[in-house]
């Protein structure tokens, strides 16, 4: 049967503009690493994708070596795109990120001209598309020059292959020399997507937070529920399926410091008296700071992500309950 996208998928979801740009996501995102790799069938993916997408996510994203096995992710949205998604391509954003180990030799990872033109090329293959909305350097790469990756970046927009540039998992300080490079090359950085939660907070205290927002670029926080510690199923030991217990390397459930679990404990009953699940808890928690324009989920199931886009119907918190928060997290 043909998709339809809903005809309230505008209703009730918020969008907030990247930084100093032009770009509007909507408040939670959808990404594509663990849950949409080769062994995931396309109904049941399209099942969750659709109804993303119903609910008004636009975003959706990608890497090249999301799966698993690496490039498996971007070969399913590009199904998507081409079968379902095709007529709503311009109500999409689609990114892609170059960086992490894709293939083989020298060139096969890190932040190299080579290795990210060659990455994006591929990527658009994978995805059947002619352009990404935004093509992101993966991580931070101390070997190659700044210049030269932040060159590749501002090429790849000017051949048409993406419309925005944005860097994941760079320190302050290489946020702040890869913006001031990009604005020289007038193609500014529009996003940064940093792993950021209650439990990890390394963006508060490196200062890259806020560097963001004086920089005038756009957050998208990844790993909102820690990989799903933050639902508490670690806790309760309701693991059936789950990332921690699978053959994953990612998250090992045996490795989850008890320090943390006493912390998602505490949390949970802050969830409780505001009543709210522990997942929307988090995922307000990230977009409480004006910097974060989305919080980048990755859910494995429909109820995951019916339960998490709760989070929309209450975004604010007392003065109370982040300090309640920030207790129940310092230890
Ligand atoms: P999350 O922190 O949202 O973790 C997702 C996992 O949490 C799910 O697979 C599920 O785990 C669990 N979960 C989600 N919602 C619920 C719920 N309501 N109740 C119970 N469990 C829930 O994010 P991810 O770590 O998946 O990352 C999200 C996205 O961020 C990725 O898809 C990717 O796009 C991006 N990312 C970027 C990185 C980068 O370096 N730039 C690195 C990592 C991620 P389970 O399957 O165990 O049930």
């Amino acid at each position: 049967m043909t998709y339809r996208a809903a005809a309230s998928r505008y209703d009730s979801m918020p969008y907030r503009t990247a930084g100093r740009s032009g770009l509007k996501l909507p408040a939670i995102s959808l990404g594509l690493w663990q849950n949409f790799g080769g062994t995931r069938d396309y109904p049941s993916a399209f099942a969750i994708l659709g109804a993303a997408f119903d609910a008004g996510i636009t975003h959706f994203d990608l890497a090249n070596n999301y799966g698993p096995p690496p490039g498996a992710a971007e070969e399913l949205f590009g199904q998507v795109m081409a079968r379902d998604f095709r007529p709503y391509r311009d109500e999409i954003i689609v990114s892609s990120k170059a960086g992490y180990r894709m293939w083989e030799g020298p060139y096969g990872e890190w932040g190299s001209r080579k290795n990210l033109t060659a990455s994006c090329d591929q990527s658009l293959r994978r995805l059947g598309l002619d352009y990404v909305d935004v093509f992101y350097s993966h991580r931070y790469d101390p070997v190659t020059p700044l210049e030269e990756t932040m060159g590749a970046l501002a090429d790849i927009v000017r051949q048409g292959k993406a419309l925005h540039v944005g860097i994941s998992n760079y320190p302050q300080s290489e946020t702040r020399a890869a913006q001031a490079m990009l604005q020289k090359l007038g193609t500014p950085c529009v996003l940064h997507q940093p792993s950021y939660s209650m439990l990890n907070r390394w963006i508060e205290a490196d200062g890259t937070i806020d560097a963001c927002g004086e920089l005038g670029i756009g957050m998208i926080a990844f790993s909102p529920l820690a990989q799903g510690v933050l639902s508490g199923k670690y806790n309760t030991g309701d693991t059936q399926g789950a990332r921690g217990v699978s053959n994953n390397p990612f998250l090992k459930a045996a490795e989850i410091k008890p320090e943390t679990l006493n912390a998602v404990d505490a949390l949970a009953k802050i969830a409780a008296a505001s009543g709210q699940s522990l997942p929307q808890l988090a995922l307000a928690w990230v977009l409480r700071r004006r910097e974060i324009t989305s919080a980048l989920i990755g859910v494995r199931t429909l109820e995951q992500l019916h339960d998490n886009l709760g989070a929309l119907a209450r975004l604010d918190f007392s003065p109370e309950e982040l300090e309640a928060i920030d207790k129940a997290t310092a230890g």
